[in-house]
């Protein structure tokens, strides 16, 4: 794909928690483009860095957070941007206008006091200055359409007076609001039942067909992904282990790690026959040396226990980090 279709281009980032037992080192340099108008599958098990790396994106990482090195360019606005060394003022120009983020567990994302409409006009005000609240409801209107609720009763509702997939419905619609060129979509079908899943899926299928937004979908279901995504990346232990289209991904697998977690999706296989990867994911403060999912993989050579494969192009747009598939 060519270079001016970039939006987001992360390089080398290297991201760390200070924790009682040491630094977790939960995103190890990580470099991932994202093109405008794709969506991104973000895949790996809990643990694995993925929302670490959503919230480094949006500079909302916690105090004990640090980043230690590595560059997010941003795209959106003609000119590059390394908001990796945005200051906390300069960042809020991008927030919500630029780049939105829908986190998991929207369901605390709302202030229980205030009704949704409110929260419409609240969020226009607080990134547009003074603003001419029919307008913003109108606006809200659509966009509550467009996730499939009844905007009226939404908009006089209170946070409690909506179930869980309605929460979370309303919050895609919020953060649409102000048109961000890019959403990042942490877990957006977790917690909510098989139903309010496929009612998620449907209005962020809307959103694609309708605005193109490009949206980065973070999630450890495969078959999620399956549905929804034109490319995938696969996370383990901080760090990127394979990314190509979602076809290749899914029908021609070829890190080890993305073979044993398709091999753990019965729906994708056609079987019901699940195997689930043997061992569990490493501690991230004291990670094995060399390859990260050595211990765990069926084909460890001498090699990947004292060396860390780079992630490397090994056909055009399929980047794997594997000594299976590199010499270098
Ligand atoms: P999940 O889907 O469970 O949220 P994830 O793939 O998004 O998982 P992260 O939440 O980014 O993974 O976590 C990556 C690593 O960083 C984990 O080992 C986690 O325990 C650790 N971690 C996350 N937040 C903190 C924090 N505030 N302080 C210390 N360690 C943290
Ligand atoms: Fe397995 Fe070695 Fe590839 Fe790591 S580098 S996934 S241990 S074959």
């Amino acid at each position: 794909m060519p270079g001016e279709n970039l939006i987001l281009s992360i390089r080398n980032l290297n991201v760390v928690y200070w924790a009682r037992r040491g630094w977790v080192k939960a995103v190890r340099n990580v470099s991932l483009d994202i093109y405008r108008g794709e969506v991104l599958g973000l895949v790996g098990e809990s643990g694995s860095g993925k929302t670490t790396l959503a919230l480094t994106v949006m500079k909302l990482l916690p105090t004990n957070a640090k980043i230690l090195s590595g560059s997010i360019l941003y795209y959106g606005l003609g000119k590059a941007v390394d908001l990796a060394k945005l200051s906390e003022k300069e960042i809020r120009k991008y927030r919500w206008k630029e780049i939105a983020l829908a986190f998991q567990g929207a369901m605390n994302a709302f202030n229980p006091v205030m009704r949704i409409k409110d929260h419409f006009i609240e969020t226009a005000k607080a990134h547009l200055g003074h603003v001419d609240e029919e307008e913003v409801l109108k606006e809200a209107r659509e966009l509550l359409k467009l996730v499939l609720l009844e905007p009226d009763r939404v908009l006089r509702s209170f946070p409690h007076q909506l179930s869980g997939g309605m929460k979370q419905r309303t919050l895609l619609a919020l953060a649409l609001l102000l048109r961000p060129k890019l959403i990042i979509l942490d877990e957006p079908t977790s917690a909510l039942d098989v139903v309010s899943q496929k009612v998620i899926l449907e209005t962020l299928r809307n959103i694609k067909r309708e605005f193109s937004t490009t949206m980065i979908l973070i999630t450890h279901d495969l078959s999620i992904a399956a549905e929804l995504t034109d490319r995938v990346a696969i996370m383990y232990a901080g760090k990127i282990m394979e990314v190509g289209g979602v076809e290749d991904i899914f029908y021609d697998p070829m890190h080890p790690y993305t073979r044993g977690l398709l091999k753990a999706v019965p729906v994708l296989k056609g079987t019901k026959e699940v195997e689930s990867i043997p061992g569990s994911p490493p501690d991230l403060i004291d990670l094995p040396p060399g390859c990260a999912f050595h211990p765990r993989c069926p084909y460890a050579m001498e090699r990947c226990r004292r060396e860390d494969p780079p992630l490397v192009e090994v056909k055009p747009g399929r980047f794997v980090a594997c000594w299976l598939y590199t010499k270098r």
